[in-house]
């Protein structure tokens, strides 16, 4: 019955850190599976796409003519997007402008940190207690839709955001050891 199998978590695994995610996954109680095609695409119950490099995952999801499967699979189960995996799941990306999934309802700017200061690490208020978000040359979400959520802020724009079952963070929750935003995603599923 299916109501007794245990849901199994996939980590979109061509190209940036999915290794930290798959690890952190597991920490926070979850089955993982490493997915590289439509038929791995086809066995998870939710997937994580991790950060990166955004351009060349958007190449890597091209060849492997996984673009429209990854919109079919967020029509009905949750996609969280890290960093360079939120950039893909934005219906508008900026500086410069590239294709990506419109799954989430928003407009994100690549490398918005500028030049010289464009990685660190915060204190971001997530549910009332503190949590350390690190930043990677990451990007700004610079407008949200109506349906978005924002869940944690850092210099007023958003950093962590839900849209119904998806989420996006333009930060790297799998590097630090608080698992609890994995656990919400978890609890999407
Ligand atoms: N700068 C990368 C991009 O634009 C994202 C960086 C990251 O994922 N840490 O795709």
């Amino acid at each position: 019955m299916s109501a007794t199998r245990k849901k199994l978590v996939g980590i979109l695994a061509l190209q940036g850190d999915f290794e930290a995610h798959e690890k952190a996954l597991k920490t926070a109680g979850a089955d993982t599976l490493q997915v590289r095609t439509a038929q791995q695409l086809d066995r998870v119950d939710a997937l994580i796409i991790p950060g990166g490099e955004s351009t060349t995952m958007l190449k890597l999801l091209g060849y492997m003519n996984l673009l429209e499967p990854l919109r079919s699979f967020a029509a009905t189960k949750p996609v969280f997007g890290t960093c360079a995996g939120a950039i893909l799941l934005a219906n508008k990306v900026e500086s410069p402008n590239q294709e990506s999934l419109g799954i989430i309802d928003m407009t994100i700017e690549r490398n918005a940190y500028g030049r010289q200061i464009d990685s660190r690490v915060a204190e971001v208020d997530y549910e009332g207690r503190p949590f350390e978000a690190v930043f990677i040359r990451a990007p700004i979400i610079r407008k949200t839709g109506p349906g978005v959520r924002v869940l944690a802020e850092y210099q007023g724009t958003p950093v962590l955001i839900e849209q119904g079952k998806h989420l996006a963070s333009t930060f790297h929750p799998e590097l630090t050891g608080d698992s609890r935003v994995h656990s919400l995603f978890l609890s999407k599923i």
